[in-house]
């Protein structure tokens, strides 16, 4: 008898909130950084800039719920959130394990973050010092790795992945004459008889890529970025400059909205969310018009947003 192909369960959602998209300063319309994906049972907290709490207020998300938190940098409109979530997290009483992920070198920033004022501390937040690429944890849901990027200090990337999905073939099994509760069987026994003849579970099955989403935050023009995002399914990529100021971007260790569509068309990535933007260019659209002379599929992020992250399509519509 065979045995049910791995993974031949039902696709949980997965979504991704835009909680902030200011670079340096926020404004009256972008809070400072802040994502949080929702990948079935994970919920991964990437960046939280300043303000991040009240952000996850206004989303409707219970912070409670976070599974892992990713800092890319230690500059603060990545990070100076994270006193805030930590203390609401204690405060909700969430005692479980907590990785906290970011560059070794941001240690002592982190150190200070992690108890930076009074608080009755219950949280077991399990901070791990990234200083190359490397696969940070898998699990039956994810794969989480992170690569180091080229900013003006340590600065990394993450990809989360989904394993391969494997489901039945609505058609294959309607050729196989396997029907009702014949289908219920066939997945757990494996195999089944219809009308004298074996049917094996693999021979109904279609087997379809898992979900990624890949976050290049603060970072120059680099490989290590384009591997990131190779075939995501959503590429969330800081691009803070315009090709006008290309200069600058290289000289501060940026991307501008052209290379971001650039890296995310040589990783074949699917969708592209353009965010982290400069204070000093309120027209989100022309960061969007230019890269979308790259890679038409971009979207340029508006804090609040929501994305749902479709398998197997680029079907990824703002909500
Ligand atoms: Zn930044």
């Amino acid at each position: 008898v065979t045995a049910v192909p791995a993974g031949h369960t039902r696709r949980m959602p997965w979504e991704l909130v835009v909680l902030g998209t200011a670079s340096q300063a926020p404004t009256r319309h972008r809070n400072h950084n802040g994502y949080l994906l929702r990948a079935g049972e994970e919920e991964l907290l990437f960046d939280p800039g300043e303000g991040t709490q009240r952000q996850l207020v206004f989303a409707g998300v219970s912070p409670s719920r976070i599974t892992r938190i990713c800092l890319t940098h230690l500059h603060g409109d990545h990070c100076l959130g994270l006193p805030g979530v930590i203390q609401r997290l204690s405060l909700d009483r969430v005692t479980r394990p907590i990785p906290l992920y970011h560059p070794a070198s941001g240690a002592p920033f982190v150190a200070r973050l992690r108890r930076a004022s009074i608080f009755d501390d219950v949280t077991d937040i399990r901070p791990h010092g990234v200083t190359d690429a490397e696969v940070l944890d898998r699990t039956e849901v994810i794969e989480l790795s992170t690569r180091p990027l080229r900013h003006r200090v340590d600065s990394v990337g993450y990809r989360v992945a989904e394993g391969p999905h494997v489901n039945f073939d609505v058609d294959a099994l309607e050729r196989a004459g396997v029907r009702g509760p014949d289908v219920g069987r066939l997945r757990r026994d494996g195999a089944i008889e219809v009308d004298g003849r074996t049917v094996r579970i693999d021979e109904v099955s279609v087997t379809t890529p898992g979900r990624v989403v890949a976050f290049v935050m603060d970072t120059a023009w680099c490989d290590a970025a384009i591997e990131l995002a190779r075939d995501a399914d959503l590429l969330v990529c800081e691009s803070t400059f315009l090709s006008e100021n290309e200069e600058l971007a290289e000289q501060y260790g940026h991307l501008t909205a052209r290379q971001a569509a650039e890296i995310a068309r040589l990783a074949g990535a699917k969708r592209l969310l353009l965010t982290h933007f400069s204070q000093r260019e309120p027209d989100t659209a022309r960061y969007v018009a230019e890269a979308a002379e790259v890679f038409p599929d971009v979207v340029g992020a508006e804090d609040l947003m929501r994305l749902t992250i479709s398998p197997g399509s680029h079907l990824v519509a703002p909500v």
